[in-house]
This record gives structure tokens, sequence and C-alpha cells, in this order.
């Protein structure tokens, strides 16, 4: 390692050289790992982050004594290099120590065309990026002896001072000005966005020019060895004869880099520089551990490596390149777990709108359920069913989605909404159905009876117009998008069994139909750990007796609606234990106020008397009973459970006969039974006293015993308050914090899109409590309830099913507290299993 005076920690990059990462950047730390790997890398001097920083407060450098480094009238480049590659930096400046005598030199050497070439790019170079004139004035392609002459003169005038022609005097200013771009507020700005700390800082590199604009075969280029889309390997860059930097990527005249039928590649012209490129690339991937692209320069036949940087990759690269690494032994499985994002999977389980072609947005809202989907614009679920029916995809839009918009849902590729927030009832059924869905799209003017849907810029779309869904970018865009397909392929199944292996806490889905535990199976969750009952009802012919069921007059005339219902609940649990085979399932017992079950308009009220044989007025009458001024907070969950037995009673026996029939024909079932909106611990004494009961009744005329676990969903602040005796009748707790969270705050989950963005801007909320898991209040409640239940029962088990439990930062809390399992939708599994594990190595 050699020193210099005037700065004496500059140093050279040698195998042995004292270089760090955090004081000369990764650039000067990887050039030495190359040259360890005995590259050709040409003599690089590396300018730690403390000398850059005095060089910026107006330090002067003994550029002399540093050129000198370089030998005898040498030409170099400078480049930036901060602690991480993301930060950016400042453009590279090539030929540093052109003058007029050199270009002289150099026409001598390698021809007037080059030498001219060579002396005009660093002229606009020098003028543009040092002396910071106008681009404009300087953007003649074509080298010749005037436009050099030209751009001199151009410079001189600007600069009232002629070009400098001493080289120490070029780079001293050329390090100076780069120094000084590092400390712009822009660039500070742009750095800070990608995670740079604010007192981030940079180094940098001088190296002696390979020189590409020269005689015999020169030219520079860039090769990588896997491709950046799909991550798999595949030689690709290319090459330009008679170029410098990275020259090569933007011309399109450059030649590919192996045998191609559009004509000469590198591999034809110089095959033994090829080889020697595929060794080095070899060797960079096996000892540098990354796929690299490198860069490099061919100087009259002669090959040198001048940089390699991580090859940029899109999510489902990553996971192909961190896997295949793994599989060669080149990283740990840990670290192939820890290369792949956690968030950077919801991109591959569906289809992307592909960044890669333009984008007209019509509309922005919430991201509610992620994904991108195109079709036919409708504005009612009879449409949405209409158009599935002919196979003809299309997109829902609705104010806001109840109930008897479900089989709307399930026909629609995608759900627009005017109104909601993440845990509205759109959002929660579109993230269980995979569905894109964007929420409170409130800037759109929507006119369901004419079929009409204004977008905040005038635009009017109608039914039938064809628009894309991108649910994980929270935007509806005009016309039909260009799609990337999902990438649920092996290694993506390899890369979670890794994951899986290094976790410490379970992961379980929220799976309410057949079809959610088949996706809570494909995406291997351990178990179901919340099923919705009531969504079992929304499908028509249940919709129709389950109706008749809240209509009964009389407990004869339930109990009769009610039987009707049993055999179809019945059916349901047997197929999702089969499904579930041996997994633990948790079953929730009914939930949401009856009137959501009720018809929404006059239309539908009259098919409901229709139905039932009664008076419209009847009807309508009965409806209005029902309805309540705050639903939310009214007659629901357990509420009912308490004042209509009836209902939970059918569901146990419908749970309990499942058990065991599913028994019968394999291994034993034991259902968790799981009551929701508990408040008091006398509502689970009574609602366990009744299921005991149907229990018992079920072991005495089937003959056959079997076991459950009851336990209780922790909704309300008092529950959590109470835990220590709620826990006595408990065998679980799990924590619903979507409406725990509504009642921490006092804050509708169905209305709080509305103004949450403003609440967010303001800095009221950090961010949107029913997205990101309030810690301080709502997880305060998780910990008392955690810790006031465990006092009570030491093996209670312990677990969250509200929409945050797929989201990392409420895993890394509920790990941290202790929980047994987070659940989540299914589409959210992989990413919970790999961000556990995250958490775990
Ligand atoms: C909850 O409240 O967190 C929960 C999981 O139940 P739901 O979303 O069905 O109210
Ligand atoms: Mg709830």
């Amino acid at each position: 390692m050699q020193k210099f005076d005037a700065f004496p920690d500059f140093a050279e990059v040698t195998p042995t050289g004292r270089i760090s990462a955090a004081l000369h950047g990764w650039r000067a730390k990887c050039l030495q790992r190359l040259v360890r790997l005995d590259l050709p890398v040409p003599r690089t001097v590396a300018l730690p982050a403390t000398a850059v920083r005095a060089i910026a407060a107006g330090h002067v450098v003994d550029c002399a004594t540093l050129l000198a480094i370089f030998g005898d009238a040498p030409l170099v480049s400078v480049r930036p290099s901060p602690a991480n590659p993301d930060w950016g930096g400042p453009a590279t400046i090539l030929n540093v120590g052109l003058n007029a005598a050199r270009h002289a030199a150099l026409a001598k050497l390698h021809g007037q065309p080059a030498a001219d070439a060579l002396y005009l790019r660093f002229v606009q170079s020098y003028a543009t990026h040092v002396a910071r004139l106008d681009p404009d004035m300087f953007d003649s392609r074509e080298a010749s002896p005037e436009s050099i002459r030209d751009a001199l003169r151009k410079y001189e005038h600007e600069m009232e001072e002629p070009f400098p022609e001493d080289p120490a005097r070029q780079l001293s200013e050329v390090l100076r000005s780069m120094a000084r771009a590092w400390e712009g507020t822009s660039a500070r700005l742009l750095r800070q966005a990608k995670g740079a700390p604010a007192d981030a800082a940079l180094g940098l590199v001088v190296q002696s020019m390979a020189q590409g604009i020269a005689g015999g075969i020169s030219g520079s280029g860039v090769i990588q060895f896997v491709d950046p889309v799909s991550g798999h390997p595949q030689i690709t860059g290319r090459y330009l004869g008679q170029s410098q930097g990275r020259d090569a990527l933007k011309r399109t005249e450059a030649l590919y880099l192996t045998r191609d039928l559009r004509g000469p590649s590198l591999e034809d012209i110089a095959p033994q520089i090829f080889a020697d490129l595929v060794a080095y690339g070899s060797a960079c991937r096996a000892r540098l551990r990354e796929e690299m692209q490198i860069e490099f320069t061919i100087e009259d036949g002669r090959l040198s490596v001048l940089d390699a940087v991580r090859v940029q990759r899109s999510s489902r690269a990553g996971l192909r390149i961190a896997v295949a690494l793994a599989d060669d032994h080149v990283i740990t499985r840990d670290e192939a777990v820890m290369r792949v994002e956690p968030r950077a999977l919801s991109e591959l389980l569906h289809h992307q709108v592909d960044p890669r072609g333009p984008r007209d947005v019509f509309a922005r809202g919430i991201a509610a359920s992620p994904g991108a989907a195109a079709g036919a614009l409708v504005f009612s679920s009879a449409a949405a069913q209409s158009f599935a029916s002919r196979g003809e995809p299309c997109i829902l839009v609705r104010r806001e989605t109840a109930p008897e918009d479900i089989r709307g849902m399930h026909s629609a590729v995608g759900v627009l909404t005017e109104r909601g927030g993440v845990t509205s009832h759109a959002a929660v059924i579109a993230r269980g159905l995979g569905v894109p869905c964007v929420v409170g799209a409130s800037g759109l003017r929507l006119d369901s009876k004419d079929k009409k849907l204004t977008a905040a810029d005038g635009r009017i779309f109608r039914e039938g117009d064809r628009i894309t869904l991108d649910g994980t970018a929270g935007e509806a865009l005009a016309g039909e998008a260009a799609m990337l397909p999902p990438a649920l392929d092996e290694n993506f199944r390899k890369l979670l069994h890794w994951a899986d292996q290094a976790r410490d806490i379970g992961i379980r889905a929220n799976a309410d139909t057949p079809a959610d535990a088949e996706l809570a199976r494909r995406f291997e969750a351990e178990g179901i750990g919340l099923c919705r009952t009531e969504h079992m009802f929304f499908d028509e012919d249940r919709l129709v007796v389950m109706r008749e069921m809240i209509f009964a007059d009389t407990p004869q005339d339930r109990a009769a609606a009610l039987d009707r219902l049993l055999p179809m609940q019945r059916a349901d649990f047997v197929q999702l234990f089969e499904i579930m085979r041996g997994k633990p399932v948790c079953i929730r017992l009914f939930d949401p106020p009856l009137h959501e079950f009720l018809p929404q308009s006059r239309e539908g009220l009259r098919d409901l008397a229709e139905a039932l044989d009664k008076p419209l007025s009847d009807v309508t009458r009965r409806a209005e009973a029902l309805a309540e001024f705050n639903p939310m907070l009214g007659m629901r969950g357990v509420r009912l459970g308490v004042v209509l037995p009836e209902i939970y009673n059918m569901q146990a026996q419908a749970i309990f006969e499942a058990t065991v029939e599913v028994g019968r024909r394999g291994d034993p079932v034991v259902p968790e039974i799981m009551i929701p909106l508990v408040s008091a611990r006398r509502e689970v004494e009574l609602v366990k006293t009744r299921i005991d009961a149907v229990a018992a009744t079920v072991r005495n005329h089937s003959g056959q015993a079997f076991d459950y676990r009851l336990g209780v969903m922790v909704e309300t602040p008092r529950a959590a308050l109470r835990a220590g005796e709620i826990a006595q009748h408990s065998a679980f707790l799990s924590f619903g914090t979507n409406d725990l969270t509504q009642m921490t705050y006092g804050l509708s989950r169905d209305d709080a899109g509305r103004f949450m963005n403003t609440y967010v801007q303001q800095g009221v909320f950090p961010e949107d409590p029913f997205h990101t898991l309030d810690v301080d209040g709502v997880g305060e409640l998780l910990l008392i309830g955690a810790d006031r239940g465990r006092r009570t029962r030491a093996d209670l088990v312990v677990s969250i099913c509200g929409e945050h439990g797929g989201n990392p930062e409420s895993i890394a809390f509920c790990r941290k507290a202790g929980f047994d399992y987070v659940s989540c939708s299914p589409f959210r599994v992989p990413l919970a299993r790999l961000a556990a594990a995250h958490l775990a190595i």
C-alpha cells in the first residue's frame, strides 16, 4: 500500500491495501476484491470520505503527486464510491489529463479520429459536469478538429479563461466538483429517499484509463451472467468497438456478446477475451458471492476490468439468484432467505402491471389487495356475474361493497371502491379472494344508475370500457396494461421451506371457504387461524335461508330455518377439515350484525317478501326494526350468541358432527371454536355451557368421543384488560386487531379511509393503524391481554388474526411478545413465513 503526503489516507487499491467500504466506499472495496481475484484492473487509487469532505470544504489537493502514481502523462477516470451503491453519486468523469499536447500524442498513437473523439468528449464532460456550463451548448456529436475548437472557444467565452491544460489542475477541479455535488441539497434528498443516513459520506476512486478508443480491437462493454428479469443463467450485455464507459448500453449498433444470428458478436471477434470474461464472471460469483455485472474495456486487444456492480434485478430474478447461489453452496440457505425482501414476494404471487409499459392512471386510492387485472368496467354485482358467465373478465366498481356484493366480487377480476379503508368489507374480501382491489378512490364520481364513472380529470368511463386495476400501487389505469404473470415456481417453494426451518413463530391462514382452505394449503399455512363462518352464508341459496332465519317470528320458525342451514354448515366444515388434513382449524362463531344480511334496496326487499311469502310491508318493518344506529357496536358477535343461542348451537352441532364424520374416516379432528367480540367473562361462561351441552349430545348420538378447544377473540379493549378472568374459560386467545384497533381509537374501520390520508400526511398518525399495528396503544393492549391471560393459564395459546397478522412489523411485535402464531389471509402467508424467518436468523 502506497501512501501520499498530501492526503495521508490516499490508498492504492492493492490486494493487501487497507480499503474499507465505510471509509473508501463500496466501489473501492469491490475493486480491491477484483484485484484480489487477479482480474486485470487498471491501477486505482481510493480517496477516503474524510479526504472528500475536506475537498468539499475547500481543501486543495496536491494532484500532481497523485497523478504521478499513474506514470508519465496519464489519463485517469474519477468515479463516485459511496458506502452503499444504491445511494448514487455524481457522474463519472473519464479522460482527465487530456490537453492539446496529449491530444496530439494520441493522434499519432491511435489516429486522428480516435484522438478527436476522446478530446471532444473530455471537453464536453468537463464543461458540463465540472464547470457546470449549459449542456445544450456542448452537444455536438461529430468529433473533428473544428468541433473541438468550437467547444474550447465556448468554454473560454463562458468561463473567461482558457480551458485548463494542466492535468493536475483538471484533476483537482474534477475532485472538487464531485465532492461538492455530493453535498448539494437535491443529491442529499435523493439519497435519503433511498435510505441513506443524513451524514452519508462519499469516497472517490481515481483509475488509470484503459483506452477503448484506440487501435486494433478496442472498445468497451458490460457483461452479466443472468437475465435481470427472470434470473435464469444467461449471458447478456453489449459491446461497442471504439467506445468508452457505458456507451455500449446506449447505442443500437452495439454488438451482442454471445454468438448471435443478428450479426457478429464479441465471441466471434475476440473469442479469447470473451472466454476470459466468462471466467471472470464465475470467479466473481464464487468469491464475491453475488451475480455481478462487469464493466470492461479492450485496448488494442488487451482486456481490462474497470468495475463490477451487483446485477440490477426484478423481484423474481432476485429470488431465483438467491436460491441458485445457495444450491451451488456459494452462500448458505439462511443467507439466501435473508437476501429476499418479504414484501417482494407479493409481486410474485399475482399478476403485475409490467413496469416497462405505459401507465395511464385515472384514479388513485388505497392499495387494498395486491396484484393487477384488466377487464371491462361494471357497476353492479349482477353485471359482474353476467360478464363472468360470458367469460369476459370485469372490474367491479362500487361506492362501497356490502355482503350482497360477494357474488359480484367472486365474478370480478378486480374491485374498485370510492369509499373504505384497508379493513373495509371490499378490502378484506378481496384479499381473501386474492383479487386486486383499490378502495377509497375518493377523486371519482360514481353514477351507478347511469353506469358512469367520472375521473378527477373529467374523463368519463362507461360499462364495458376496458380498464386495469393495479392493487399493488393503488391505481386504476385506462385501457389494458401489459402484465407479468405470477411466479410460484420450485425456487419459490424451496426458499420458503428454508425460511420455515429458520422461523420460530407459527403462521396460519384466515380461510372462510373450501377455496380459501385450498389456498392456505397451497401456501403451506400451518392451519386455519380464523374461519369467519358468516362468509359461508353469502351464497345465494344460503342467503335465502339465512334471511328466513332472521325473519322468523317464533323460536320454532327460527329452528326450522336453522335446521336447513345445519347440513350446509356441516358440509362446509367436513370440507375444511378434509382439506386441512389434520392441521388445526379455528372456527369463529357467527359475528356480524344480522341486518348485514338484509337487502339494501327496495327491489331486494320485494324479492325477499316474495321468497318469504310475506307482505312487503311486514318485511320492510322487520328490516327497519333490525336496523341499528351503530351496528358495529350493536347486536353482533357474542351478543347474538347470548340473545339468540340457537345460531351458535346450530354452528356447534355442525362443527361437532363434521368432527365425528371426518374423524371416522381418518385422523381425529380437534376443532377450535372461537367466540367473537367478547367483553365479559360471563359471556364466555354462557356460551361455553351451551356448547359443552351440544358436544355432549353429539357424543351421545354418534357414540364417538372427540375433543374440542374453546377460545376467545380479543377484539374489545375490555376483553384485553380482563383477559385474566376470560382465560379461565379459554384454551386460547386470538387478538382480532381490526375491531380492537377500531374500538381502541374509536375509529370506524369502514369510514376512516376518507380522512386517513390527511391524518397520515399531517403526522397525526405515523401510519394507517388498520394497516400497520399501532404498537404504542393497541400493542399495549395486546401485551396486557397476553400477560394477564398467561398468568391465569400458562399453556394459553396466544395469536393474532386481524389483518395486521401478515404484516412484517406486526409479526416482529408478536414474536417479541411470545405469541404462538399469527394468522393472515392466504395470499400473505408466504410473506409472513419469510418475514418470520428474517426475524429469527
Ligand atoms: C378482527 O376484528 O380483527 C377480525 C379478525 O375480525 P373481523 O375482521 O371479521 O371483524
Ligand atoms: Mg372482528
